[in-house]
């Protein structure tokens, strides 16, 4: 098939920008695919791994005569990249990025994306526990959901080209408004990892000998938590600061049926206990079915 794109740039080149310039490369997505960071040392590892044509440390730099860029930052510094990078986009190209929050990366960057060039946020729902672009892997996006959320002024053309290249990277596309994207996210992906940073740290904070014992004989539930809990800190700093209201939203409900569960244990009231694990249960049963386990 031929390239979608003449020069593709990645801005970030962590797990999510790794992970598109190898399978972008893969598939023959663009001609050229040039990325930029802010750290030498990450250039350095990027060039070394081969992950695109170049990387270097000038973001805008590398948007020059670029058609597609795509910001693979974490969410809190999307704003301050869109400034930078601003000056080099040229007319006619499209400008994405991956946050995992929505309406505050499109309040950051909106503002800075020159006239003519069309901006299209969208998000992959992939990821692992590891960071970097050592932890880049290709097929890190088959087979699971890309969200594009168009502006509502925005190019159709433009965002619909965004939703091919995430088809061609092997996701499956969805379309939707930011607001109600950071209102699931916040309680399929921002709560859960909430509440694993917090019940790692609640063992962390145990006192000598319990703590050691947590950590000897770690099982099931909370081996999967220290998985999730071990997710990197700045982005998921970032995420609970941008997607503020709806997090603090869905914590609010989150405890009420915490306390629900509380009561019923208090009061030994085993049948809403067994009703709440059946539900959960089948909750499970439908994502494997789905191919999302
Ligand atoms: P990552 O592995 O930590 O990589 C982040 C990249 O951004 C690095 O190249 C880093 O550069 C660069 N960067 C950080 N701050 C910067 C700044 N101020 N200016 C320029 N470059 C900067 O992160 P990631 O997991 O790929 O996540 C990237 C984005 O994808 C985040 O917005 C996240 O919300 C989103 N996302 C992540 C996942 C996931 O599970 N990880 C899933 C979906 C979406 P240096 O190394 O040079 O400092």
């Amino acid at each position: 098939m031929a390239p979608m794109f003449d020069k593709l740039a990645l801005i970030g080149i962590g797990l999510i920008g790794a992970s598109i310039a190898l399978k972008a490369r893969r598939e023959g997505l663009a001609r050229r695919i040039v990325a930029a960071t802010r750290r030498q040392e990450t250039a350095d590892t990027a060039n070394k791994l081969k992950l695109v044509d170049h990387c270097g440390t000038d973001l805008a730099a590398a948007c020059e005569d670029a058609d597609l860029v795509i910001v693979c930052t974490p969410v809190g510094a999307c704003g301050e990249v869109a400034k930078i990078i601003a000056p080099k986009l040229k007319s006619g190209a499209i400008l994405s990025e991956v946050g995992s929050v929505k309406q505050a990366v499109i309040r950051d960057m909106q503002p800075h994306v020159p006239a003519g060039v069309h901006f299209v946020p969208a998000h992959p729902i992939a990821g692992t526990e590891h960071s970097g672009p050592e932890a880049g892997f290709p097929e890190l996006f088959e087979g699971r959901w890309a969200i594009v959320t168009p502006l509502p002024d925005g190019d159709g053309v433009a965002a619909e080209k965004v939703a091919e290249f995430w088809r061609r990277l092997g996701s499956m596309v969805e379309f939707m408004a930011p607001d109600w994207h950071d209102k699931v996210l916040g309680i399929v992906s921002h709560l859960p990892h909430l509440i694993a940073y917090t019940i790692v740290g609640t063992a962390d904070d145990m006192a000598g000998e319990r703590r050691s014992e947590v950590i000897k004989f770690a099982a099931g539930g909370f081996r999967d938590f220290t998985r999730i809990a071990a997710s990197d800190p700045t982005m998921w700093r970032d995420v609970f600061l941008n997607n503020r209201d709806a997090v603090l939203e869905i914590l609010g409900r989150f405890q009420e049926d915490l306390f629900y569960l509380q009561r019923a244990i208090r009061w030994g009231e085993g049948d809403k206990l067994f009703e709440l694990f059946t539900r959960t249960r089948a909750i499970r049963r439908a994502l494997i079915d789905m191919k999302q386990a």
